[in-house]
């Protein structure tokens, strides 16, 4: 059987039925989303005056210490209405650096771990940060409100949580609240080293960092899609596993890059007329974000960002000044738009949570042929298999072959000019990201020791 997917995303089921699983499980996760939910977290989040790294955390209602806590706290409560089906976790580590007093200081995350009912080394990150800034990056005292960035991550982090831990996974699900993002992606050392720490496959990682302003500095308003940033080649990959990948072209075809175009494809089920758009770098140009520390540890990630970012309203102290208004706040967030990318995250968890992982070892031989023989490795909890192909110039998957077994030969293609990877599917119908070929899974790519 074959199956053209001209312009569709998808290493999903396009042709999935009311009926099964997997369109059931999106529905059924991304009706539960609550605008009120996510507006009440970020209104709250506020309270703190600032949520600085370096701001009090010995006070019951300001600085980040407060804040923290009280994240801890709806933790529980949710952990609570689920019978206990969380555990919270608090991990930190003392840094010192540039954007930090000369004694160092201690980051701390907040964590909500969901234990995977299968295979619970395997996990599927969501992350956002607590911390928050005004224009001098050491000021820790004046009001940061963080309506954007981050509140609304972590907002979107723990409504993920409220309305995932209604469901059981055979993989571990992390709810993840960084701290000390803005002070040099400190929190995401600690999720990255104490995810290494705990033995985890984390086979993607969401990040998400200023997901909610729709009105963009040139005055744009766009509530159509949010970007979903990923790095190309593997940050770690060896000079020799680098030049492997060159000579076949698969220098689009990292495991981040996998992940995004399983987003993509998941958006297109999860809310129509509301897109997830891929970008091809690993943060804006420039920039960076919570992701990178766990690109750095070999784990899959990418991050969500709004499509129109407003630099008013970022990194500034609250003010008015000749008539414009500066700062994070509250008034700025645009929670429908905060709602529906909650519902891609949300979707693309249980999504990814629910399916097997991407088979290994993927071997593709087309070599002086015309047609391309294709074999694999099988994965744990795999019913079948999906075989991809696309043009080598083509951004998302177009065409796949399902396959029983764990080898298969695409008629006709000639490998010369094509790209091909394989997925595998449950016996649900649940699809993991593509594994592009190579001699270990990508996705399964031992991580180096802990710093
Ligand atoms: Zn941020």
């Amino acid at each position: 059987m074959r199956r053209l997917l001209l312009l569709a995303a998808v290493a999903i089921p396009s042709v999935a039925s009311a009926q099964d699983a997997p369109a059931r499980l999106v529905r059924q996760t991304t009706s539960a989303v609550s605008e009120a939910e996510l507006r009440a977290t970020v209104a709250h989040l506020v309270t703190y005056g600032t949520r600085h790294t370096l701001s009090d955390t010995t006070s019951s209602t300001q600085g980040i210490g407060a804040a923290r806590r009280w994240a801890a706290g709806r933790f529980a409560v949710i952990a609570k209405a689920c019978g206990g089906c969380l555990e919270i976790a608090t991990p930190q580590e003392t840094f010192t650096g540039s954007r930090l007093p000369p004694a160092g200081a201690v980051v701390q995350d907040v964590l909500a771990i969901q234990r995977g009912t299968a295979d619970p080394d395997r996990v599927i990150v969501i992350s956002g940060h607590i911390d928050s800034r005004v224009n001098d990056v050491m000021d820790a005292t004046s009001i940061a409100p963080g309506a954007d960035d981050d509140g609304s991550g972590v907002a979107a982090v723990i409504e993920a949580a409220r309305v995932l831990s209604k469901h059981k996974f055979p993989a571990t699900l992390v709810f993840a609240i960084d701290s000390g993002e803005e002070q040099g992606l400190y929190g995401a050392r600690v999720l990255a080293n104490y995810a290494v720490a705990q033995g985890w496959h984390v086979e993607a990682a969401l990040n998400n960092d200023i997901v909610g302003n729709t009105h963009g500095q040139n005055g744009a308003h766009i509530d159509g899609y949010v970007r979903v940033f990923s790095e190309g080649d593997k940050s770690i990959l060896t000079p020799k596993e680098a030049a492997a990948r060159r000579t076949t072209g698969g220098e689009d075809d990292s495991p981040s890059r996998e992940v995004a175009r399983f987003i993509e494809g998941v958006a297109q089920m999860a809310t129509p007329g509301f897109k997830a758009k891929m970008v091809f770098r690993t943060d804006r140009y420039g920039r960076s974000g919570d992701q990178v520390p766990m690109l750095d540890k070999g784990f899959p990630a990418v991050r969500f960002t709004e499509a129109a970012e407003n630099w008013d309203r970022q990194h500034q102290n609250v003010r008015n000044e000749n008539g414009r208004a500066y700062g994070d706040v509250l008034a700025w967030v645009d929670v429908p738009y905060l709602a529906r990318v909650t519902r891609v995250n949300i979707a693309a968890m249980a999504l990814l949570a629910s399916a097997p992982p991407p088979p290994e070892a993927i071997k593709a031989d087309g070599a002086l042929k015309d047609d391309t023989a294709v074999s694999w490795k099988s994965a744990p909890g795999a019913a079948s298999y999906r075989v991809w192909w696309r043009d080598s110039t083509a951004p998302r998957w177009e065409h796949s072959q399902d396959a029983t077994g764990t080898s298969t030969v695409l008629k006709d293609v000639l490998l010369d000019d094509w790209l091909v990877g394989v997925s595998s599917v449950s016996a649900e119908g649940f699809v993991s990201p593509v594994e592009y070929p190579g001699a270990t899974g990508a996705f399964a790519a031992p991580v180096p020791a802990a710093k």
